[in-house]
This record gives C-alpha cells, structure tokens and sequence, in this order.
C-alpha cells in the first residue's frame, strides 16, 4: 500500500513493522541503550505502559510522550514487552496485549482515513469490508466475548458474514490484540531480564496487590465446597479427572497462590510426582502461553465436580463468587 507515515504518526501504532524499523536504526545494542539517558527514559516510559495495562488506564491522550524522540517512545512499547516477558505471567501478558490494541485503536478513531486503511490492511483487514468470508471471521472472533460475535447470532449471505456499521473498527482492534499478544512472551536472554528486574519487582509487587486487593488474605476456610473436595481427594489419593486439576488449579491461581504454592496443595497427594505437577500447574496457571479462568457453576456441574453444595451456592454462579462471598461473611463476623 504506496502510504509513508511519519514518525509522529509511528509512534501511535508501535507494532506496525515501519515502527520496529525506525527504533532499531536507533537502538544498536540494547544492553548499551539501556544503559543510557535515552535508554534509561525508554524504560521508564516502558513501565508507565504495563502499569497503565494494569491498571486498565484509558487515557491515551493525555500520555507523557511530548518530550520523547518518537524513536524512544517506539522503543518504550519495545521494552514494556520484555518486561513482561521476563515476568512471564499470562494475565500480565494478556492485559498489555489488550491494553496497546485500545491504545491503538483510540487514535485510529481519529486519524485520517487513509492511515485507518493502511494500518487495518497491515494487520490483514478492509476498511471498506461490509461483508467477510466465514472463515476469515471464525479466525477472528474466539476471544470475542459478547454473544453477537457468535456465528449462530449472525447473517450469513453467500458465504459472507455481514458486518453491521462500527464492527470493523472492532475486528481490527481484536486483530491487533491477538497480534501483539501472540508474539508474546519474547525469549529475553536471561542477562537483559536482570537488567530490567528492579522494574519488573515494582511490576509484580504492584500485580500482586492487586490480587489481594481482590480476593484478600487466602483462606481456605472459606474455599467453596467443590475446591475443599477437590483437595480432600488430592489428599486421599484420589486421581483427579483433568477437568479437577484443572479446576482446582486455575482456581488457585486466579485467588493469588503462586505455581509453589499451588504444587503444595498437589504435594499433598501420597504418590505426589514433582515434575509433572510442576509442569501441568505452570501449564494452567499461564507460562505455556494462555492463563485459563476457572470454571463456572454450570461447568463444575456438567463434568460432576459440583460436590457437597451448601446454601450459599444458591447465591452464586461462580466459585470465585462463593469465595469472595464467605470472605465476606467471615469478615464481617469478626
Ligand atoms: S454451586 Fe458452584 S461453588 Fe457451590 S459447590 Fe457447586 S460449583 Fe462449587
């Protein structure tokens, strides 16, 4: 497509291969780069973008780019994905994913329509599509969430699946998020990632009090009746379907237990085999590329894992609900 955009025009589409290009004419070597002033504004810019992901922060606009070169600002996106490749969390992972196809979205709502078109058509998409090949559109919704992104819940002509006015701006949104997000984790060589550790501590600290902000202290006293089965079964032996490992694990993970923490409650089982429980907990818990969220009620109960319910299960739909709740209860007893 015969469209230059400048450099103050790169910097709002980072991913873009003409932005990459334009930071690594300017970064030769990045232990020598981080080392410098630029360098050294590069990653704290870097850390302001997985912190903003974090945090869910909006506003694009107001960000403090106006005293970066746009090859630093372009390096920045660079770094903030070693950040969180060397912390290697999936949710982490995901959420900067989300976070720059937002950020990138916000200022193709403004742009000019050309840029619109060349940046959509990079990531494979037209702007001018109304229609798109059934296929095309199943690549592209998976992670869609809202039911009329379902291919039951749309029309379908002649091998087309019709696009109602706005949705492509949110199928070039979503492209550029499954983009971003499956590149990553990059493979950082272990000596960059303890340059960046006093970053990526600060990174995780704030993570993790984010879960407590959520979920609290963790008490397995207030652990829904499925989960207590669960790990009652582990303790007795019992070999656990994959769906109950699976439960079990993306439960724990998602309240706040780290992968050793996790493998304790496995460590509990008499034939407790390290290697594969290490293995299969990292797996769920997101290093093998997708944190899982655990399952709902209705899944629980569809593979017979909803066991022992009790009467607060008939206020919740979730586990995660039933444990926020008793926590609740319990703290207000005491
Ligand atoms: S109703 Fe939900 S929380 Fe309660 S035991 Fe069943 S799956 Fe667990």
């Amino acid at each position: 497509m015969g469209i230059v955009l400048d450099r103050k025009e790169l910097i709002k589409y980072p991913f873009l291969k003409e932005s990459q290009q334009l930071a690594r004419r300017h970064v030769e070597s990045l232990e020598e780069f981080l080392g410098s002033s630029p360098g050294v504004a590069a990653l704290e810019r870097a850390k302001e973008r997985v912190v903003a992901a974090l945090t869910f922060k909006k506003e694009f606009g107001d960000e403090n780019t106006q005293n970066l070169k746009p090859e630093i600002e372009i390096a920045s996106y660079a770094i903030a994905r070693m950040l969180v490749s060397c912390i290697n969390d999936r949710s982490l992972v995901d959420r900067l994913a989300r976070y720059e196809a937002e950020r990138a979205s916000f200022f193709l709502a403004a742009d000019e329509p050309e840029i619109r078109r060349f940046v959509a058509w990079s990531v494979g998409i037209d702007t001018g599509a109304v229609a798109m090949p059934v296929i095309r559109y199943v690549e592209l919704v998976p992670h869609l969430r809202d039911r009329r992104w379902r291919l039951v819940n749309r029309e379908i002509r002649q091998g087309g699946v019709n696009l109602e006015a706005g949705e492509i701006d949110e199928l070039i949104r979503e492209r550029i998020r499954a983009i971003i997000a499956d590149q990553l984790p990059l493979r950082v060589p272990a000596g960059i990632c303890e340059r960046l550790a006093p970053v990526t501590g600060e990174i995780v600290a704030l993570r993790q009090q984010q879960v407590l902000e959520q979920f609290g202290e963790i008490k397995e006293e207030a652990f829904p009746p499925c989960i207590s089965a669960l790990i009652q079964a582990i303790t007795a032996g019992t070999n656990l379907t994959h769906m109950g490992r699976f439960a079990i694990t993306s439960f724990l993970h998602t309240i706040g237990m780290n992968v050793a923490q996790i493998a304790e409650v496995f460590a509990r089982a008499p034939d407790f085999d390290p290697d594969m429980t290490m293995y299969q907990v990292e797996h769920i818990s997101g290093r093998g590329g997708t944190e899982y969220t655990p399952p709902s009620c209705a899944t629980m109960r569809t593979f017979g894992l909803c066991t022992n319910r009790d009467r607060d299960c008939e206020r919740v739909s979730h586990p995660l609900s039933y444990y926020r709740l008793k926590k609740n209860i319990k703290k207000k007893r005491n």
